[in-house]
């Protein structure tokens, strides 16, 4: 990639899209082409693909997805699988038809079996069954990245995956229904201390473990495959450390700084119970995560403070 390569980042505004931004223009890279969803609603072919051929982009991050916490994934998931396909067929396809020199698609780290042995190589991948409450996401992603693979394999074609661990960050969601589990207590514990709670609940058992890539590190990684690898295996990214939700819900109390209780909802799902990233082959390439838990939770709550407009 050339510091004026034409570099199209599909999803700018999200969480992930907008820390590639970030992370370009950092760089150096100047020339960035963006669209919001109103200027092209990517799940429409015809348009996605006239915005290729007019726009002729180099390089692309296909960042956009239609995403959501494990509520928002168990309650749609004829949404997850459907929106997701269109969205990744259209600029796969179009990236290929009008000569995109490399293409970098974005995944998830659910898309390896919920009793995956730990932590997850990416050699598990179809090795059992999914964990039921993201399975539609899953499963779109999967195809994202086997259809990647296999067009290196038939056309030559450069186009490579990634798939991070649980992210979080600036221009998170922070809807409680369907956010993640991060923005969901930052927000949670935020507002129960101006409002003087005495508890906040958080869904589950707390005992499932996650492990967190705060999201500018995960951009740094993504821009390093794009300058960096062209192999035909996807590429996991995170930290290589966990923490259970019970933990994440202390250390995000401690840092809002909320005197109250916390209270267990087992009504609602745990999810898989851990899904932890092998990151060695990343590692082994020279990159590595700069952001610990703790500095990003306190960075993303100050973001949150300062740029979060309440509904
Ligand atoms: P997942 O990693 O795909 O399961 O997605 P989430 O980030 O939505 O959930 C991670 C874990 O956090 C699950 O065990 C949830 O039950 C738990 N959790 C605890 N409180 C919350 C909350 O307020 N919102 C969300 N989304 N998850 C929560």
């Amino acid at each position: 990639m050339e510091k004026n390569s034409r570099i199209y980042v599909a999803g700018h505004r999200g969480l992930v899209g907008s820390a590639i931004v970030r992370n370009l223009k950092q760089k150096g890279y100047t020339n960035l082409i963006y669209k919001t969803h109103s200027e092209l609603d990517l799940t429409n072919q015809a348009a996605v693909r006239k915005f290729f051929k007019q726009e002729k982009p180099e390089y692309v991050f296909l960042a956009a997805a239609k995403v959501g916490g494990i509520n928002a994934n168990n309650k749609y998931p004829a949404d997850f699988i459907f929106q997701n396909l269109e969205i990744q067929n259209n600029v796969i396809g179009a990236s290929f038809d009008f000569n995109v020199k490399k293409l970098l698609f974005l995944g998830s780290s659910c898309i390896y079996p919920k009793m995956c042995p730990q932590p997850i190589n990416e050699e598990y991948l179809l090795s059992g069954y999914l964990e039921s409450t993201n399975e539609a996401y899953a499963l779109a992603k999967i195809s994202g990245l086997k259809m990647c693979q296999f067009f290196k394999r038939q056309y030559g074609a450069n186009f490579i995956s990634c798939m991070p661990t649980n992210l979080y960050g600036p221009n998170d969601n922070f809807d409680l229904n369907s956010s993640h589990v991060m923005p969901a207590l930052i927000r949670k514990f935020y507002e129960a201390k101006v409002n003087d709670q005495s508890y906040v609940e958080v869904w589950g058992s707390g005992k499932p473990l996650r492990e967190f890539l705060h999201v500018d590190d995960m951009a740094d990684g993504c821009v390093f495959l794009m300058e960096n690898y062209d192999g035909e295996q996807h590429m996991n990214i995170g930290t290589g450390k966990e923490v259970t939700i019970a933990e994440l819900a202390e250390t995000i109390k401690d840092i809002v700084g909320f005197e109250g209780e916390i209270k267990f909802n087992t009504d609602k799902l745990d999810g898989t119970p851990r899904k932890l990233l092998d990151i060695s082959k990343l590692e082994s390439l020279g990159w590595k995560y700069k952001i610990e838990l703790r500095e990003g939770i306190k960075a993303t709550y100050k973001w949150f403070k300062e740029n979060y407009m309440f509904s």
